[in-house]
């Protein structure tokens, strides 16, 4: 016998029940006879199990479609929890058991999914936004929630119109096509409001199955370009520089050459100066030349650090006694202060000559006439800080971050007038970076300026690589 069968016959019994007892209490009271009752009990159960037969098979139906919608295999309905009717309203509440469990995982699954996906976009460094037909946000990661909250005093992203937070009328046209049915837009805009920020905005339509108002229908990704700007910007500028830098010494010697054919043609005193002068003007050809091929050299070997041990004690004696006309020709003496360096630091001899030769040579430039120079070291953590001290004129304290800036000068008709070319800080900058050591100056107009790079001590281990 069937599942099916078996509950409808247990259902008819159970409903025909009260009739069936009647109809035998009056077989046994001889009320009625024996073929005529059993007769009549048939007919009680036949009736009944045709009452229920509509019902129970549309329980039956009900079951099976709430089979089709649960996600879990049969096997689980033990641990779905088991109820406690039977026949086919247990086969129905089994099945809603089972039902309520799978679309718990269900809902489970889609909430980690959720957050997964969150993660994800939050973990991107670029800010993203989508936004609804209307062109309010709908959704804003973390790069674009520190981007745009608080911006024109919106703090609260979500509904807010993104002309509420952007304003800038290029992106904000991008957006109006792509939600008019245009493709994909890229546009570039710059934030000015706080810091200058320039971004690549992407704006892509969202088409798939939006069918609330309130439904993403554009997506904004932003890349910022502020560095790549700067960089293609600072390349122009760095060409212009060297332009200028060459042309003036250039235009001297063309002018030069002009007199000593024309008017200094017969006159060998005016002839000897002007080739004086010329010689000065090729040899800062020449230094702004060099300068620029070693900053070249540096910068192509910065992300390889050297590794040969350098005693740095006796570099810096030598720039010291290489130095020695200059100092002698503004009266100034050094003093060396390097007995902390009593092992060798890594690097790279020639660049290390460089950079002290650099840094001794400004203090000895811009150090007052008759002053002294100190240089001194100061180890700690197998790091050596090496500090080029001066008492000269200082640098005002705006000046001082753009120092390492390629043809930087505070002064520059004083830096050309001592033969400076305003690459030997950039110089050191590289050489030090190249180092993995950092450069920092401290200066006080008027009191003097300290120069301090910090360079890694040899250790035993690496004399044994
Ligand atoms: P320059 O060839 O002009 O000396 P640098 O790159 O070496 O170029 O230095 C850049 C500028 O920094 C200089 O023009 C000068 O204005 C300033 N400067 C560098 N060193 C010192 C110093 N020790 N004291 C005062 N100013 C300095």
């Amino acid at each position: 016998m069937t599942p099916k069968t078996n509950h409808l016959l247990a259902a008819a019994l159970c409903l025909g029940l009260p009739g069936t007892i009647a109809l035998i209490a009056l077989i046994a009271v001889d009320r009625l006879s024996l073929g005529p009752g059993l007769i009549a009990i048939a007919f009680v159960v036949g009736g009944t199990a045709v009452l229920v037969f509509r019902p129970l098979s549309r329980l039956r139906q009900l079951g099976n479609r709430l089979e089709g919608l649960i996600d879990l295999p049969p096997e689980s309905a033990a641990e779905a929890g088991q109820p406690d009717d039977t026949g086919a309203i247990g086969d129905v509440a089994a099945a809603l058991f089972r039902l309520e469990r799978s679309w718990g995982r269900d809902r489970k699954q889609l909430r980690d999914g959720l957050q997964a996906a969150q993660l994800l976009f939050d973990a991107l460094p670029d800010p993203l936004v989508t936004l609804d037909a209307q062109a309010r946000l709908v959704y804003a990661n973390a790069a674009a929630r520190k981007l745009l909250e608080g911006r024109h005093g919106v703090n609260d992203l979500a509904g807010r119109d993104l002309s509420a937070v952007i304003r800038q009328p290029g992106i904000l046209q991008a957006v109006t096509d792509v939600l008019g049915g245009m493709s994909t837009r890229t546009v570039e805009f710059t934030f000015t409001d706080r810091v200058d920020q320039s971004f690549e905005a992407r704006v892509e339509p969202i088409r798939a199955n939006a069918s609330n108002d309130d439904d993403a229908r554009a997506l904004i990704l932003m890349r910022d370009v502020t560095a790549l700007r700067r960089g293609e910007q600072m390349r122009a500028d760095f060409v212009a520089n060297v332009s200028h830098e060459l042309r003036t010494p250039l235009t001297s010697l063309v002018g030069f050459i002009e007199t000593l054919r024309g008017p200094a043609k017969d006159d060998p005193a005016a002839q000897a100066r002007f080739l004086d002068l010329m010689d000065t003007q090729s040899t800062r050809m020449t230094r702004i030349v060099n300068d620029l091929l070693s900053l070249s050299r540096i910068e192509m070997n910065e992300h390889t650090p050297p590794r040969d041990a350098v005693n740095l004690k006796q570099t810096i004696a030598t720039v010291a006694d290489l130095l020695a006309p200059q100092m002698r020709a503004r009266d100034v003496s050094i003093e060396l202060s390097l007995d902390a360096l009593d092992r060798p630091v890594v690097g790279q001899a020639e660049e290390l000559t460089q950079l002290f030769q650099n840094l001794i040579e400004n203090a000895i430039k811009y150090g007052r006439t008759g002053s002294v120079v100190r240089v001194e070291a100061t180890v700690r953590d197998g790091v050596a800080s090496v500090s080029v001290i001066d008492k000269g004129e200082g640098i005002p304290r705006e000046h001082i971050p753009r120092l390492t800036e390629r043809f930087y000068r505070v002064d520059t008709a004083r830096s050309r007038e001592l033969g400076g070319t305003g690459l030997g800080l950039a110089i050191v900058k590289h050489i030090a970076n190249r180092h993995r050591g950092e450069l920092s100056i401290q200066s006080e107009p008027g009191e003097g300026s300290a120069f301090t790079v910090t360079l890694r001590m040899r250790r035993d281990a690496d004399t044994a690589a």
